[in-house]
């Protein structure tokens, strides 16, 4: 079983962001960038299921201009077996993102592909699912369990009732929660050894994929600064501030 794994280059996790002084987007300059949390997730499940013998070889696949072929080794280096590099500059909003992970699922014929559940740059929440209804294949969104069964796949879901479990025939697409595994360190021998792995290089144009956006980036502005907490010394003080000077009762 082949499995398609959607990895995307966003700034890590630990850095602060901060807005750029026109407001016109987040400023990147000289900021740690590293693969996006939950396709780190998605890399490691694939991984995990080659390891089992369920999987016979896991792609990585990554739409960007050349600095993402950095997050492609890194998931090349946690044990992919290749790497597609899909050329895009600039900022593609997810529709684009998931006809050009289309694109490559028609070319590649997966059983499975594994996207995060969520970007943390751009916090969409929108590729795996558009994905699944371009592909018209089901989809179970914010997988935290894994079983697969003949020709179908189990996904166990955390929602606010409980656990919900699907039963999704192949293929599919899935995109990985925060619980579904804990993902290895790249070692230092596979950090080397993915360098020569084999990573392809995609022109939209040749997947015959348009990405024009219809959605502009209006503005990127900091959030509000939190204002510093007060004690209040009984409960009528407090009840008299949330009625009188929050409103909130
Ligand atoms: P989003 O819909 O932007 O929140 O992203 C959800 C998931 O879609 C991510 O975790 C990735 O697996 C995938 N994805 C989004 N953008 C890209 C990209 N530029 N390249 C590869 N995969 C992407």
């Amino acid at each position: 079983m082949k499995v398609l794994v959607a990895v995307k280059r966003v700034v890590d996790y630990n850095v602060k962001v901060r807005p750029k002084s026109d407001g016109s987007g987040a400023d990147l300059a000289n900021v740690k960038m590293a693969i996006n949390p939950f396709c780190e997730i998605a890399v490691e499940e694939a991984v995990r299921l080659k390891e089992k013998g369920v999987a016979t070889e896991v792609i990585a696949v990554s739409v960007g201009d050349k600095s993402c072929q950095e997050q492609i080794r890194t998931a090349l280096a946690l044990g992919a077996d290749r790497g597609i590099q899909v050329e895009a500059e600039g900022d593609l909003q997810p529709l684009a993102i998931a006809k050009l992970l289309k694109a490559v699922y028609d070319k590649e014929q997966p059983q499975l592909v594994i996207l995060g559940k969520q970007s943390i740059d751009g916090d969409n929440n929108q590729t795996g699912q558009m994905l699944a209804a371009l592909a018209g294949i089901g989809q179970g969104a914010f997988a935290s369990e894994l079983e697969f069964e003949g020709d179908s796949i189990k996904v166990t879901r955390e929602v606010d009732t409980g656990l919900q479990t699907l039963e999704i025939k192949l293929p599919a697409v899935v995109t990985a929660d925060l619980r579904l595994n804990e993902p290895r360190y790249a070692s230092l021998p596979n950090i080397m050894k993915a360098k020569k792995k084999p990573l392809d290089v995609l022109n939209p144009a040749d997947l015959g994929v348009e990405t024009a956006s219809k959605v502009k980036l209006v503005k990127v502005a900091p959030p509000a600064e939190r204002q510093a907490g007060i004690i209040v010394e009984t409960v009528e003080a407090l009840v008299d501030k949330l009625k009188n000077e929050a409103k909130v009762i």
